[in-house]
């Protein structure tokens, strides 16, 4: 029986460090400040964004929240952010993806100065990870890296295999895998035979986006198993991209859908928040 990668206590821990953090800078005058663009109204967004909002509150991180129409032009956001890089009472700010039709999201993510990219999805923080130089990390593959390392697993010399490539997840958690002296692999929907490369796994991180996708056939007897998708089931509740009931009884450890690295995701923005603060120039 797998142990579990529990990411509300993981997310707890982190969330306490943040306060007493917040708390020091705050009695230093250091303003601690995270804004957040929101175009439209996607419920999803919403209630992910009305989530961050309460996480900060409850760490003593101010947050704003600057609300716009779907039919807003790109002008007017690359004004807004202009004005947010350039606000010193302002330690981070993030765009809640996706944006509505019509707008280019990848330009506003680039024109985030680096040091206030606190979801760190900017072509310059992505560089700046890629060649070792110190950057605000995208908080999913930030929040699986804290999920391993605070359960005492050893990362380095491993082999790490993830499933996606995306700019979100896939892509920098190879970077961050690589950084912890993991050997990685990362697999695409062009992969072949991909259960015969993801068995070879001590650590298995599934970032596809396919429900269900993964049972026992593509895991190895004792691996880590990291679950970084999520779906909602028709019926309430959620479920990743991993069979969970399949794949636990042989792994060594293994994250749930929730309760897995969803909380870390959440948990490493205000960390990111923290490291803006304290890098900016209110320190
Ligand atoms: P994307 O759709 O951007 O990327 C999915 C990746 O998986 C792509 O690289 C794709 O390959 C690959 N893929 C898809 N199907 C297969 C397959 N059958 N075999 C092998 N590879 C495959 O997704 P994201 O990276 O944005 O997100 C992945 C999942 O993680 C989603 O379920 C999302 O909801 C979840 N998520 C969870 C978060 C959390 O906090 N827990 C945060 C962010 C995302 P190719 O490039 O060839 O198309």
């Amino acid at each position: 029986m797998a142990k579990i990668l529990d990411g509300r206590i993981a997310a707890a821990e982190v969330r306490s460090e943040v306060a007493l953090e917040v708390a020091g800078l705050k009695e230093r005058g250091v303003p601690v400040r995270l804004d957040v663009i929101l175009v439209g109204d996607d419920p999803a967004s919403v209630t992910y964004v009305a989530s961050k909002e309460r996480d900060s509150q409850e760490v003593g991180i101010e947050s704003r929240v600057h609300r716009f129409s779907a039919d807003v032009s790109q002008e007017e956001l690359d004004g807004l952010v202009g004005r947010l890089n350039a606000e010193r009472a302002v330690s981070g700010f993030f765009i809640q993806l996706p944006l509505p039709k019509g707008l280019d999201s990848m330009s506003l993510i680039s024109s985030i100065t680096s040091a206030k990219d606190v979801d760190g999805l900017s072509p310059e923080s992505a560089g700046r990870l890629s060649v070792g130089l110190p950057s605000l990390l995208p908080c999913t593959p930030h929040g699986v890296i804290q999920l391993l390392k605070r359960n005492g697993i050893e990362l380095s010399g491993r082999e790490a295999v993830i499933v996606g490539r995306s700019n979100l997840v896939g892509k920098p958690l190879a970077q961050l895998l690589l950084r912890e002296n993991a050997t990685v692999t990362v697999c695409h929907s062009r992969t072949r035979e991909l259960s015969a490369v993801t068995r070879r796994a001590d650590m298995l991180i599934v970032a596809a986006g396919k429900r269900e996708m993964v049972g026992a056939e593509y895991v190895g007897e004792g691996a880590v198993v990291v679950d970084v998708g999520i779906h909602r089931k028709e019926e309430g509740g959620l479920v990743g991209d991993v069979r969970f009931d399949e794949v636990e009884p042989m792994a060594a450890w293994i994250s749930p859908v929730p309760g897995g690295v969803g909380p870390m995701t959440r948990a490493m923005l205000l960390h990111d928040t923290v490291m803006a603060a304290r890098m900016g120039p209110g320190s």
